[in-house]
């Protein structure tokens, strides 16, 4: 039946997304980020939680703020989140049935990504979301004006941040 209601979805609206999330959700979360930068002091992230299936499109359905599951990963300024309190961020996903489909974070200036961003990726899988909100979520949050990167392995990314083809869509 999935299958079926992707391909009407795709002969109606044309190619589908890779990731979605209800705007309400992502709004949100881009707003509460944006306080998490205690009036553009310091970037801010979140893990992006909720459903991956094989085909069809993955579903942001939660934003897991870094410094609810490490209360140091924003004391530096930039974000750093120690690896070893991940065993809390698979515990909410176990308790809620998600995956980690995605990350995001906020840069003071412009959404590209920095040297760091591009050597560690968040969760190093091909296939893995990285998005960045520039100006400390305090401007453009959504597609057009963010950065939208698709981690490939290896080292390796695909930029989709002005990509004309559907990447994240909010509905
Ligand atoms: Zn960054």
């Amino acid at each position: 039946m999935r299958w079926l209601l992707n391909r009407l979805f795709g002969w109606l609206h044309g190619p589908e997304p890779r990731i979605i999330c209800d705007t309400a959700v992502w709004m949100d979360g881009a707003a509460e980020l944006g306080r998490r930068t205690l009036g553009r002091r310091r970037e801010s992230g979140a893990f992006l939680i909720g459903e991956a299936s094989e085909s069809g499109p993955k579903i942001i359905r939660a934003f897991i703020y870094y410094d609810d599951i490490d209360e140091h990963a924003l004391d530096t300024g930039i974000v750093k989140f120690n690896g070893n309190k991940l065993p809390r961020l698979w515990e909410i996903c176990r308790a809620r049935g998600y995956r980690v489909v995605a990350d995001i974070h906020v840069h003071p200036y412009g959404y590209g990504q920095s040297p760091s961003d591009k050597a560690d990726p968040v969760m190093p899988r091909a296939g893995h979301f990285a998005f960045i909100l520039p100006d400390f979520a305090s401007g453009s949050v959504t597609p057009g004006g963010i950065g939208q990167y698709e981690y490939r392995g290896n080292g390796a990314w695909i930029d989709h941040s002005r990509a004309s083809a559907p990447f994240l869509n909010l509905r």
